[in-house]
């Protein structure tokens, strides 16, 4: 008989590497998890897979689980972005590389765009400033533009530089066309992954929106979605939990750790899963 399983304690399956818009290396990202007492970890960078063999190859070395994973960015009904997470994807499916491949191709001509509308509210040279915080040229990526902004003295902090130009509506803001719904899921599954819908808490959307969000994603086969996000409080919790519960869908639990310092929640420091719920790493452990 197969040994038993070793229960997860302290999943974390959602954060980010120097490879998109973290501040640590994988390496540095794997061992601090580690360190945090996270047992179950997934690597999600946006729209990059180039980061999994270096933080698999530390996991192996820790004896940490590992998860691949990826953050694929969507655009999703008449102007929204949203992100679908990938668990446990094969990194060398054919299909999910291209996809992404294409996908990133188009952020260098996006982040130019940025960097016009900046200069126009009298931010110069952004592309240049952004490019010194990308530690992945192909993924130029707002977050490296808010970190610029905040060196060069615009801003206090990046969430200041998202509030005055980064977000939806800002000056800085370029509507860009990313993957559709069904691609993302597509390339996931095509992958043999798990599709999470991504910190659902955190979109403009209404409730009317939200929720057909959530019908189109399962209609799709959508797997899951992140009840524990780094970014909510106590009552988005309750209300993305009654989201999973309605829906039919897994539940995960994920910091979208990007760095310290400028995460308010560390890898691996998410509470429990409310009661009800089952866990979305059931399907890959
Ligand atoms: P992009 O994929 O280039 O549009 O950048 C999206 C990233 O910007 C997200 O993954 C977050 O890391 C970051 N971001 C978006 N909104 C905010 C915000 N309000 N405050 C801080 N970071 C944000
Ligand atoms: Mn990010
Ligand atoms: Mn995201
Ligand atoms: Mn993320």
């Amino acid at each position: 008989m197969p040994a038993p399983a070793v229960a997860v304690t302290n999943a974390d399956l959602h954060c980010h590497s120097t490879v998109s818009d973290g501040l640590l290396t994988p390496s540095e990202l794997v061992r601090r998890a580690c360190a945090n007492g996270v047992d179950l970890l997934a690597l999600t960078d946006h729209d990059e897979l180039g980061g999994l063999s270096e933080a698999r190859a530390v996991a192996v070395q820790l004896g940490l689980r590992f998860v691949d994973g990826v953050e694929i960015s969507v655009s999703w009904g008449d102007d929204a972005t949203v992100h679908i997470v990938g668990l446990a994807i094969d990194p060398f499916d054919v299909a999910l590389v291209a996809g992404l491949t294409q996908l990133r191709g188009g952020r260098d001509r996006r982040a130019m765009r940025i960097a016009d509308e900046l200069d126009k509210v009298g931010i110069h040279d952004a592309y240049q400033g952004a490019l010194q915080f990308a530690g992945n040229p192909a993924l130029m990526s707002r977050s490296h533009f808010a970190r610029h902004i905040v060196a060069a003295g615009h801003a206090a902090d990046v969430k200041t530089v998202f509030d005055y130009w980064l977000a939806k509506g800002k000056p800085g803001y370029v509507a860009h066309a990313w993957a559709t719904l069904a691609q993302a899921l597509a390339w996931i599954h095509g992958a043999g992954g798990v599709a999470v819908l991504a910190h659902p808490g955190r979109y403009p959307l209404s409730n009317k929106e939200l929720r057909q969000l959530l019908v189109e994603f399962r209609d799709l086969g959508g797997d899951g979605i992140e009840v524990l996000s780094g970014s909510y409080n106590d009552n988005e919790v309750r209300e993305i939990a009654r989201y999973a519960r309605e829906f039919g869908l897994l539940a995960s639990r994920a910091s979208d750790f990007h760095g310290p310092g400028e995460s308010r929640i560390d890898l691996g420091r998410l509470p429990q899963l409310p009661d009800g719920l089952t866990p979305v790493w059931e399907r890959f452990t």
